[in-house]
């Protein structure tokens, strides 16, 4: 899905080329030298490459402060030339996030995390949601016909993750229960799931009695665990091989990390398109 996705966005980016001579571009900024950080970026920059989209770096130092990078986001807004803007994070102790995020132009925030976007998101109108979440439904909306009346409960409520793919699921007409590390009983409300998505950065949480038989599983956790043989590998937050009675469960790695990168090409796409006000 994600290839079929990215696949898409390329043949609109070459559309878009032609029409307009518009080259999608997303500026990239990143804070430090955060290793999983560094991964990220370099998988978004390859798949922009991959889509044709124009990605333009900004490797920041870990020292740089709050007010350049400020000052660089502001350069960025104002830039019309540069069409989504990424801050990856987390970002290093001592800069607020919050105040970051809320710098950029909601036109060009490509991951959907400036509160006008979360605000659409909530409100249930036209607005760029976060690629995670995007990506979630996506995978959702391919085993999934009729969302209406479904029980969905979402472990983890995050800005991030949870509490925007809650928002989209209630969209839906779905029952949403969104449960956190403090949520009692929350095997029991889990076992209510037709849908169950867990971002919650915990090992095996989601165990095979937890989920009733033909439910839907979206696992976005990536956890970094050492095995019984001392090699490093990513798992999930669910016991995967417990959950064979699920009618669907998304795999780690694989599943929700692709196409939150594929997603990403598509808002990106998608905020080139509004700017230049092309439908
Ligand atoms: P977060 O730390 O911001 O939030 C985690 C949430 O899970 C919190 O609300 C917490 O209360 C809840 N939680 C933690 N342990 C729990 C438990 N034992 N029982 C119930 N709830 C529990 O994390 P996040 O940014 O939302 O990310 C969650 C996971 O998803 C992480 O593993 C992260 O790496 C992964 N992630 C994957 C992608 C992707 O593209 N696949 C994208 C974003 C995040």
């Amino acid at each position: 899905m994600a290839k079929a996705l990215t696949d898409r966005v390329s043949e609109d980016v070459a559309a878009l080329a032609s029409a307009t001579a518009v080259a999608p571009t997303l500026a990239v900024i990143l804070v430090g030298e955060d290793p999983a950080s560094q991964v990220y970026v370099g998988r978004k920059i390859a798949a922009c490459q991959k889509a044709g989209i124009i990605s333009r770096e900004h490797r920041l130092d870990h020292a740089t402060s709050q007010t350049a990078l400020l000052d660089l986001i502001e350069q960025l807004n104002a830039d019309p030339d540069v069409h989504g803007i990424l801050v990856q994070l987390p970002l290093p102790k001592g800069i607020d996030a919050g105040a970051v995020l809320d710098r950029i132009d909601p036109a060009k925030d490509v991951d959907g995390f400036h509160p006008v976007n979360v605000g659409r998101l909530s409100t249930g109108s036209d607005g760029l949601v976060p690629c995670t979440p995007l990506g979630c439904m996506l995978l959702l909306e391919s085993v999934i016909d009729d969302f209406r009346g479904l029980n969905c409960v979402v472990i983890g409520k995050s800005n991030i993750v949870g509490k925007p793919v809650a928002l989209l699921l209630l969209d839906r007409e779905c029952t949403v229960t969104i449960t956190h590390i403090l949520t009692r009983g929350l095997q029991d409300i889990v076992r209510t799931a037709d849908i169950v998505v867990v971002a919650a950065g915990s090992p095996g949480l989601v165990r095979g009695n937890w989920v009733k038989a033909g439910a839907v599983v979206i696992d976005v956790g990536i956890n970094r665990i050492v095995d019984a043989d001392g090699k490093q590998r990513l798992v999930g937050d669910c016991a995967s091989e417990e959950l064979g009675h699920a009618s669907a469960l998304t795999p780690v790695p694989g599943g929700v990390g692709p196409m939150t990168v594929a997603c990403l090409l598509a808002n990106t796409v998608r905020a080139a398109k509004a700017q230049r006000h092309v439908a």
